[in-house]
């Protein structure tokens, strides 16, 4: 039977009055999402999360409604979440960008033309051809991307 799978894509805020550690978030993530199948990339700033998640609906979903429930961020505005053929950061129980590079930044910025996120104004397309640089970023630079 063909697994159908799904790419769901939010970003949100840091709640400014939690004390958080993205790598901390990002164990327990690779933990639960090898265990269910579930693929995908967060990029932290210090202000904003974005993060896609790739697997089975059922699994992203389940997934995402912890996600969503967490009191390290606030304001989720779910992007998308759509049928894919392939996943896009297969292999990645989940990737972790956290520090940007000045060429990633300067793309960044020429791309949004602001160098912030404007949740009005973004599209699903942006995100994910952001969270693309950023993958492509982390391979080029060789960081460990697995746990
Ligand atoms: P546990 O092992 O029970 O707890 C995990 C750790 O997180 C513990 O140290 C606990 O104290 C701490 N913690 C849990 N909730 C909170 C909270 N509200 N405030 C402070 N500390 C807390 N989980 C995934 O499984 N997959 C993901 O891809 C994923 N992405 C995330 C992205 C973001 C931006 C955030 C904020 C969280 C993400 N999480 C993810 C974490 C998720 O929200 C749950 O905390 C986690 O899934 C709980 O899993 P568990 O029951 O196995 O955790």
């Amino acid at each position: 039977m063909p697994v159908n799978l799904c790419r769901l894509v939010y970003f949100s805020e840091h709640n400014p009055n939690v004390d958080l550690d993205a790598r901390e978030i990002v164990t327990v993530s690779r933990r639960n999402n090898a265990a269910v199948d579930v693929t995908g990339m967060l990029y932290s700033d210090g202000g904003y999360f974005v993060q896609a998640l790739e697997g089975r609906r059922s699994r992203v979903t389940k997934t995402y409604n912890r996600i969503a429930a967490d009191t390290r961020h606030q304001n989720l505005y779910l992007v998308s979440c759509s049928d894919i053929r392939e996943r896009m950061f297969s292999g990645w129980s989940m990737g972790l960008y956290k520090d940007m590079s000045p060429l990633v930044r300067e793309q960044m910025t020429g791309f949004f033309s602001l160098n912030s996120f404007d949740p009005e104004n973004i599209t699903v397309e942006s995100l994910i051809y952001f969270l693309q640089i950023l993958a492509m970023d982390i391979r080029r630079r060789d960081v460990p991307r697995t746990a």
